[in-house]
């Protein structure tokens, strides 16, 4: 099973992810995730792309696509993944056909703008595993620590207000086409799927269940 999640920065995808991953036993592979780790660990790719993490803009296509296809050759991947993230641009879809990475669905997480500053201005991370927690709608066990590791939570410093306003434009203009892209390719509520995001996150997590349900070939829990 190969899943994609589209949506605006703050719709849940992350959130949402690691049930899908723990429900089908497949990776989480967030570009995001693996950018921030490649900057925490000082690398020449991590020093050539956190100014433009930090201002909201998208990191070059070639960086990212060079990324994945090391990421997805590695056995973990063999029953498939869950693209956190990526693609975030036609160009970036364009490769993975070009690579003949088939997909089997993709969801939209369709979330207001409005709702996005509230949710990102709360958000709280664990760096390490990419854990994704609220202070008001999802808060960690412990204040401030993470529930598996206990290590401290942070705040991302692309998740102020005026880069979250980049953010949001930089969706709307350059990932946001890709909806259609998918739709004409896989079907609409056939391959591609568009999930209302604005609900709690239960709520939200039993829609994306029942398409996963559809979608799959085996179901949920399944996978052989
Ligand atoms: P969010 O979860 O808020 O949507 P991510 O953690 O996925 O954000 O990404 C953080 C930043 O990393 C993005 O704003 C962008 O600068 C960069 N980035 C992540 N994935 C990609 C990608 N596929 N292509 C280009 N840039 C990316
Ligand atoms: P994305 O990966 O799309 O950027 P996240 O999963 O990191 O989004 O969620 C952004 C923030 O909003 C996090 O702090 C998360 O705990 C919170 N969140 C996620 N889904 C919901 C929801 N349905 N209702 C309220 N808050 C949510």
């Amino acid at each position: 099973m190969r899943v994609i999640f589209i949506g605006p920065p703050g719709a849940g995808k992350g959130t949402q992810a690691q049930f899908i991953c723990d429900k089908l036993h497949i990776p989480k592979i967030s570009t995001g995730d693996m950018l921030r780790a490649e900057i925490e660990a000082g690398s020449k790719i991590g020093q050539a792309v956190h100014d433009l993490i930090a201002k909201g803009q998208l990191v070059d296509d070639k960086t990212v696509i060079e990324l994945i296809k090391q990421r997805i050759n590695s056995k973990d991947c063999d029953k498939g993944f869950l693209f956190d993230g990526f693609p975030r641009t036609v160009k970036q879809a364009e490769a993975l056909e070009e690579a003949r990475v088939k997909i089997d669905c993709v969801i939209s997480l369709e979330v207001p703008d409005q709702t996005i500053i509230d949710r990102l201005s709360g958000r709280r991370i664990h760096l390490a595993s990419g854990r994704v927690y609220h202070l008001q709608y999802n808060p960690p066990k412990i204040p401030k620590q993470d529930d598996f590791t206990g290590e401290p939570l942070v705040q991302r410093e692309d998740d102020k207000e005026d880069v979250i306003r980049n953010r949001l434009k930089t969706f709307h203009q350059e990932t946001e086409p890709l909806k259609e892209w998918y739709q004409a390719r896989l079907g609409k509520s056939k391959g591609y799927f568009a999930v209302e995001g604005s609900g709690d996150i239960k709520e939200v997590q039993k829609k994306i269940e029942t398409i996963i349900k559809i979608a799959s070939p085996w179901g949920i829990g399944g996978g052989h």
